[in-house]
């Protein structure tokens, strides 16, 4: 007999489990040929984090994948990192700064990388500890963050091969500009607010056009009208002088197929340095580009008395300006969609500017003996299957955003990042591009060298996460053995952020896939499926609160049971809290277990011939093959909601309520008790890691269960003909227990019980025993068949007859009080309801459906007076 707690306290385990595994290197796989590997690059949480909801259910589901792959045998890599988020930490930095009444510039660039790597020093400790609290068994051995030294290297690398093969250019481009962030901004960074704004009709030569953005009047080169408009068929290709605030301008009238006929008056201004569109069309017919807004969104020199205004207040200026010279001819209201920055929601400026950019339609990558562009080869990956998305409905999502990828802006202007690898000479203005510092110039050899101030885009150097962080450029046995990765799981709002950009950057880059599958699950929504938010702090749940309340292993199992791959899913509380009394079950379950079993119980191998000895054992023996059969095959298909619910089904349904329960008398079988014991902590191990550990550690075996082996299948261990039989014990127990409830028999009574077997009477008889003690029989006959019993309750199915003779079922005198008090009740409630349905007046002034609720309730009524009677008679 062991010596267990009665209850199971998660926080006095959890911690120091978790160090058992880490110290015993389990987390750290080795590269093994005779071994399949399987790999997960965890999508590196950002620096300025802590641990929210997103981040835990990524936890729980990949370290799931990992425990149940590692246990099956594969050499498993779970790699953790962080990502230095260039913007999101700048920006976090510059805040504090700004609180302490400084900016960066005061500092210089040098402090402030200084200030930006104390801070997320910092902030990356917390993550990792956060990380390991969740359970996750990643390698920390192998831990990367992309800034390190290693990965910084790689991303060097990785740019001067693309300028070598000329994808990467430098140029002046129309870009998203966010003035309070001082930089660019990928398409996808932007964000769109709507918001209700005026349209501006304004005078404009012989035009009359619609503008939202008069103040861009100043940057105007053309006007474009559609080519089939009749209306301006005779101004294309002309040029008019156009009276202005700060005198006449010139521009071109051009015939382009982008115009919308129907917007305004057909014909719109051209602003081609200020708008993305006006940018493309002036490109198309040789217009030039004047620039008006500068980099902090105000009004450059060139704009006269408008210099220096923000554009918000020089559009107000222009306005009246206007309307004084009669070139305004009216205002309406309007709604459209602002783009605001995705960081800081300042309204983003698209302007010209000299950018690093990433061409995407030129055609590099060597495959099938054809030259493909980036975004051909990216599209190619999923199309021809070579990378599966989990659900296959975002494929459709991801071709639209990689058909519609523009050339890929990749300089930042900000100081935290990987540096642009780019040094100018300052004496002969040759530019250099190399993945060292150049000691010289390649043409004057100068040392008078300048690098570029700019930085990476982040998802430059995170697009290259799964292959930088094996040892790429190096051509490291890690990355040989363990690369493309096995399954990029991640929430399915990442999906073009990060997603697309590893998938452009491995196919080009080395010449692979990244990763073998998608798998995108769902977002955490409040009980009510609102999305949780920091505006609202009593709908959002901090993991860390829950796993110090109710243990890490039941938050896991609330985020992973009830979730489907691209689906949302709903938690609170008191579900999480619902899985921690699972957890207690198992605990009380492996508890019973243990108590019942001795050292050498243990310490034999089970040997199905010798230690399956009843029906009971065969039964449980065969619903645990079909758990082990069922649940394998959900997780070979990442369907691990429904593999978690069978287990989970299993040790509530199967194990705690029929198994143990048999157990608690004549079938008790330490044997098959130790031997289903363990295989369901195996299975739940993946799941709750943690108390599967601390029960198994009570079990006598030289490894932890962590490193165990998966069980296998084995048909040898399948007992149809005892199953039915048993299930049909089970059948008997239920329909008595439900009969005995219904009537109100008191739970400590002994019944009678006459069953008519037919030719399970043998069976029925071997099982006396848990037939009597759990149905609470204190007289049983079991007899093949006989005549119907009168007074009784009888239970009838094609099977088996059973009979409950009332008189001994319950205290008939008292019965018989209860009975008649409550026909007395049901029958001044039947007067009361047909009095009202005779009555005229509510009649005439009830609704239908009211009149037909009150019929409804008269019928039942008198069912039950009906069904009380008769009772009454049996009596
Ligand atoms: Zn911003
Ligand atoms: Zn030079």
């Amino acid at each position: 007999m062991k010596e267990i707690e009665k209850a199971y306290e998660a926080k006095q385990f959890e911690d120091s489990i978790y160090k058992k595994w880490e110290d015993s290197g389990v987390f750290t796989p080795k590269v093994d040929k005779d071994k399949p590997s399987f790999t997960i690059s965890m999508p590196p949480p950002n620096a300025t984090g802590t641990l929210h909801l997103g981040h835990a259910t990524m936890l729980a589901i990949q370290d799931i994948m990992i425990r149940y792959k590692r246990m099956q045998g594969f050499s498993s890599l779970w790699l953790p990192g962080t990502d230095h988020a260039a913007i999101a930490t700048q920006h976090r930095v510059e805040k504090n700064l700004n609180e302490e009444g400084k900016n960066r510039h005061d500092l210089g660039r040098e402090k402030f990388l200084e200030e930006v790597h104390k801070f997320v020093e910092g902030s990356r400790s917390t993550i990792r500890s956060q990380i390991r609290k969740m359970g996750s068994s990643c390698d920390w051995s192998r831990e990367r963050f992309t800034l390190d030294e290693g990965l910084s290297s790689a991303v060097r690398t990785m740019f001067v091969k693309m300028y070598e093969d000329g994808l990467i250019y430098r140029g002046d481009r129309i870009v998203n500009w966010c003035p309070r962030c001082g930089s660019t901004l990928a398409d996808d960074e932007v964000e769109y607010k709507e918001v209700k704004d005026k349209l501006y009709w304004i005078i404009y030569g012989p035009f009359v056009l619609a503008t939202t953005r008069p103040e861009t009047k100043l940057g105007d080169t053309a006007v474009a009208v559609h080519p089939d408009d009749d209306r301006y068929k005779d101004m294309v290709g002309k040029k008019y002088m156009i009276p202005g605030v700060l005198g006449d301008f010139e521009i071109t009238v051009v015939a382009d197929k982008e115009v919308d006929p129907e917007f305004g008056s057909g014909a719109v201004k051209v602003t081609p340095a200020h708008s993305f569109a006006d940018f493309d069309i002036a490109k198309r017919h040789g217009i030039e580009a004047k620039s008006v807004i500068d980099e902090e969104g105000k009004m450059m020199k060139n704009c006269g008395k408008y210099e220096g205004m923000t554009t918000e207040q020089c559009r107000k200026a222009i306005v009246k300006d206007m309307e004084e010279m009669g070139l305004m001819e009216k205002t309406e209201d309007y709604d459209h969609k602002l783009s605001v920055c995705y960081r800081c929601k300042t309204t983003v400026e698209p302007l010209i500017s000299k950018q690093w950019f990433v061409d995407v339609d030129k055609p590099v990558i060597e495959h099938d003996g054809k030259k493909k562009t980036i975004k051909e080869r990216s599209v190619e990956v999923v199309k021809n299957g070579e990378i599966e998305i989990i659900p296959e409905r975002f494929n459709k999502t991801y071709f639209h955003w990689m058909e519609n990828l523009h050339d890929w802006c990749i300089s930042r202007q900000l100081w935290y990042g990987h540096q642009i690898p780019v040094w100018y000479c300052q004496d002969c203005n040759e530019e250099i591009v190399s993945v060292d510092a150049p000691e010289k110039c390649t043409n004057c050899s100068s040392k008078n060298l300048k690098q570029d101030p700019d930085t990476l885009d982040t998802w430059f150097s995170s697009g290259m996460w799964t292959f930088s962080t094996l040892g790429w450029p190096e051509q490291t046995e890690e990355l040989d053995y363990f690369h493309p990765t096995s399954v990029l799981e991640t929430g399915y709002d990442i999906l073009f952020f990060w997603i697309a950009r590893m998938i452009i950057m491995t196919t080009y880059g080395i010449n692979q896939i990244p990763f073998e599958k998608v798998y995108l699950h769902g977002l955490i929504r409040t009980r009510n499926g609102e999305k949780m938010s920091k505006s609202k702090p009593e709908t959002c749940i901090d993991p860390l609160d829950m796993i110090d309340q109710y243990g890490t292993d039941a938050l896991r199992l609330s985020m992973v049971i009830g979730s489907t791959p691209g689906n949302d899913l709903r938690l609170y509380e008191e579900k999480i809290a619902g899985y921690r009394n699972f957890v207690n079950k198992i605990w009380n379950a492996s508890r019973f277990s243990l108590l019942n079993v001795n050292n050498e119980h243990l310490e034999t191998e089970f040997d199905p011939k010798k230690h399956i000895v009843s029906k009971a054992d065969k039964w449980i023996i065969t619903k645990l093959q079909y758990l082990i059969k069922d649940t394998t095959e959900n997780m070979d298909k990442f369907l691990f909601s429904e593999a978690g619910t069978k287990i989970y089904n299993f040790t509530w349904g199967e194990l705690c309520d029929w198994y143990v329960e048999l157990s608690k008398g004549e079938h008790l079988n330490p044997h098959v008790l130790v031997y289903v014991l363990k295989n369901l902590l195996k299975l739940l191990h993946p799941f709750v890691p943690f108390v599967t550990e601390v029960l198994w550690s009570n079990l006598k075996e030289e490894k932890m269960l962590i490193e165990s082996d998966w069980p296998k299948f084995n048909k040898e261990l399948i007992f149809n003909t005892e199953v039915e039989e048993m299930e049909l014990l089970h059948q008997i127990i239920s329909d008595i227990r439900s009969a005995r409830a219904e009537h109100a028999v008191e739970p400590v009574k002994q019944v009678h019980a006459v069953i008519y077997a037919g030719k399970y009477k043998d069976f029925l008889e071997e099982k006396r025993e848990p037939l009597m003690r759990m149905a609470r029989i204190g007289e049983l006959e079991i007899l093949e068949k006989g005549d119907k019993l009168e007074k009784a309750i009888a239970l009838l199915t094609p099977h088996y007859e059973v009979y409950l003779p009332l008189q001994e079922l319950i205290d008939s005198e008292k019965e018989t009080k209860r009975l008649e008090k409550e026909l007395v009740n049901l029958k001044g409630f039947e007067k009361a309801l047909e009095g009202k349905l005779k009555n005229d007046g509510f009649l005439n002034s009830a609704p239908t459906e009211v009149v037909e609720k009150e019929k409804k309730r008269l019928a039942e009524t008198q069912k039950s007076i009906k069904k009380i009677q008769k009772e009454l008679s049996e009596l």
